[in-house]
């Protein structure tokens, strides 16, 4: 294939009915399972049916990567914590992994740390125009659309609006301003995130630019994707035709709005914090972080944190053990790790009970980082880090006890 731009879709009318998309990314798993391409593949699954309760999902089978078609835009789910706990970071295991640009952008900067094997990843990277909260989304499909949760079939955010599909097939779209002013709000780091298209996968599918037809736009971002659709074509799991212009320049355009939103809302934040003094923002953060109870719940759920002996835990001798809140090193020091990576995930924020808003804290250091080094996280593979704050003990498992007892005060 000599194209990087496809519109694809799986010929088989069942897995194509599965999906909005033509079954695209359910034929291309199946068949590198098939064809033991990989040993596995890792994706989202609904649990009990529900579109705002989600599993992942690891796959042997391939009768049944079916179970995981069709996009969820409503359980943001951590598949790289599941690569990197789980799967010892696929360091013996060639895994396929679809992954939202966040995803993927963790995985790049964790392959940079040696801490996934990035050869053995195909990363189906899925395009992303934004992610809800299950709570959120619940209460937003029963009050604001009217309807019952449980019958909705799908959901889909384009051109500024959210459109579900509920199970009769009929469909119903509301402005995502409107929603705002409702209460319904994206989660906050969406409304940031200027990754729309994960290049840094080995392949990115979505739905724009296929005006309509039931088909996955695909881009090919790496030799690995091309091997992987190529063997999909040759093997008759996916039709292929190369992108028109037209469907070209309509991708292009949506996600030219969708970056251009993103980017003057980072922007208005930004620019929000810098009309406040040194002392006030202080204040403002102190203000948040006095409510912190030490749950560990944003280190647990954050995709870069990855020290086997973290500086958090009371027997290394930084944070003083049973306090709340913590002494204000506790976030310091969790700033310090990840100032440089930190991809926006938002996954620290889902996690914290006490609603501190710690990715606009991470982001707007990170924002700041960015221009000084010339470094965005999770883009470029080849590009290292430009700060370095763990040490070879902090990544060893087998690191000798500083106190003397591998005890945690959580
Ligand atoms: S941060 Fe970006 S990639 Fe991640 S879920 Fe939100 S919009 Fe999607
Ligand atoms: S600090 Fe938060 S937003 Fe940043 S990578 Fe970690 S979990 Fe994601
Ligand atoms: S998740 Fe929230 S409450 Fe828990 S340790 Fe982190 S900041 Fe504190």
């Amino acid at each position: 294939m000599e194209n990087n731009l496809y519109l694809a879709w799986s010929p088989d009318a069942t897995i194509q009915g599965m999906g909005s998309s033509g079954g695209a990314v359910t034929a291309l798993l199946r068949c590198a399972l098939e064809n033991q391409m990989v040993d596995a593949v890792l994706a989202v699954k609904k649990r009990n049916n529900s579109r705002f309760d989600a599993v992942p999902t690891l796959i042997t089978d391939p009768e049944l990567v079916h179970e995981t078609a069709g996009a969820m835009h409503f359980a943001p789910l951590n598949m790289v914590k599941i690569i990197k706990e789980y799967l010892d970071g696929a360091m013996d295991m060639r895994v396929a992994v679809t992954c939202k640009p966040c995803d993927a952008r963790a995985f790049i900067e964790l392959a940079k740390r040696n801490q996934v094997r990035r050869e053995n990843l195909f990363l189906v990277g899925l395009n992303c125009s934004g992610t809800y909260l299950p709570t959120v989304a619940e209460q937003m499909i029963r009050e604001a659309f009217g309807e019952n949760p449980q019958d909705l079939a799908g959901e889909e955010v384009d051109e500024g609006k959210l459109i579900i599909t509920l199970k009769d097939g009929s469909t119903k779209e509301k402005d995502l301003e409107e929603l705002v002013r409702q209460g319904y709000e994206m989660r906050e780091n969406c409304l940031r995130c200027s990754y729309k298209v994960p290049r840094m996968a080995d392949i990115a599918c979505g739905k724009w630019g296929n005006n309509g037809k039931s088909a996955t736009f695909i881009e090919i971002c790496s030799p690995k994707g091309h091997e992987f659709l190529d063997a999909a074509a040759q093997n008759g799991a996916l039709v292929m035709e190369p992108a028109t212009n037209e469907q070209i320049e309509k991708r292009k355009q949506k996600e030219t709005e969708a970056v251009e939103n993103a980017q003057a809302r980072e922007k208005q934040e930004i620019e929000a914090f810098k009309r406040y003094s040194s002392e006030e923002r202080l204040k403002y953060w102190l203000g948040h972080l006095s409510r912190c109870i030490k749950c560990f719940g944003c280190r647990d759920a954050c995709p870069i944190c990855f020290c086997k002996e973290c500086y958090l835990e009371p027997y290394r001798g930084c944070i003083p053990g049973g306090e709340t809140p913590p002494d204000i090193m506790f976030q310091l020091i969790r700033l310090s790790h990840v100032a440089d990576s930190c991809v926006n995930c938002g996954q620290c924020q889902d996690a914290c009970p006490m609603e501190i808003p710690l990715t606009r804290l991470y982001s707007v250091l990170n924002s700041e980082l960015a221009d000084i080094f010339d470094y965005k996280p999770g883009v470029d593979i080849d590009q290292p880090p430009p700060l370095t704050t763990v040490t070879e003990q902090e990544l060893s498992i087998d690191a000798p006890d500083i106190i003397g007892e591998n005890s945690s005060d959580r």
